[in-house]
């Protein structure tokens, strides 16, 4: 079975990673699929994220991953997936999650959106979250990969260098 994991991924954390991990365990192939979105003005360059992600699941097999731009459904139709995967942390996820999945349920019917669970220990980990800590030279290496713990660096001493 495949599965669709769409998100900004701006950058990849230990939760998303996470969430790749069992799905890969239960569905078999996870399609991770990167949000283009310009307006969302990312701190990651779509190349950074796209490889962070490689990077980050070079352990595992059957993971592919792409960008997107426009609409998730339409994404999932042109990928053959009708399995879209979103992550819950809390109850302040679950009200723009479910209006999502409605709105893309009301779009395209053969689609199911399944989520999982954080496990709590990743309960509190965003990607604002860790850029937050990051800005201020917090130690991320609990919430990130390494990989994406390197590109934080640079991207905010560089931050730092120019001001
Ligand atoms: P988006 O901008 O689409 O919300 P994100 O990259 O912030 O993209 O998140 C993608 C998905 O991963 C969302 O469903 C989000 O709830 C989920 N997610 C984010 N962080 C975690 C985490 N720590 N544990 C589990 N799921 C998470």
């Amino acid at each position: 079975m495949r599965v669709l994991y769409p998100g900004s991924f701006d950058p990849l954390t230990l939760g998303h990673l996470d969430l790749i991990e069992r799905a890969n365990r239960l569905f078999g192939e996870v399609v991770v699929a990167v949000l283009k979105n310009p307006e969302k003005r990312p701190t990651f360059s779509l190349k950074q994220r796209l490889n962070q992600i490689i990077e980050a699941t070079e352990h595992l097999d059957q993971i592919t991953v792409i960008s997107f731009e426009g609409l998730t459904v339409t994404c999932a139709k042109e990928n053959n997936v009708d399995l879209i995967l979103r992550g819950l942390r809390a109850l302040s996820d679950f009200e723009y999650e479910l209006q999502i999945a409605h709105t893309n349920k009301s779009l395209a019917i053969n689609q199911e959106t399944i989520f999982l669970a954080t496990q709590a220990h990743h309960s509190f980990l965003s990607s604002s979250v860790v850029k937050e800590v990051a800005r201020f030279a917090g130690n991320v290496s609990h919430m990130v990969p390494p990989g994406v713990a390197k590109d934080l660096e640079t991207h905010f001493n560089l931050g730092l260098k120019g001001n």
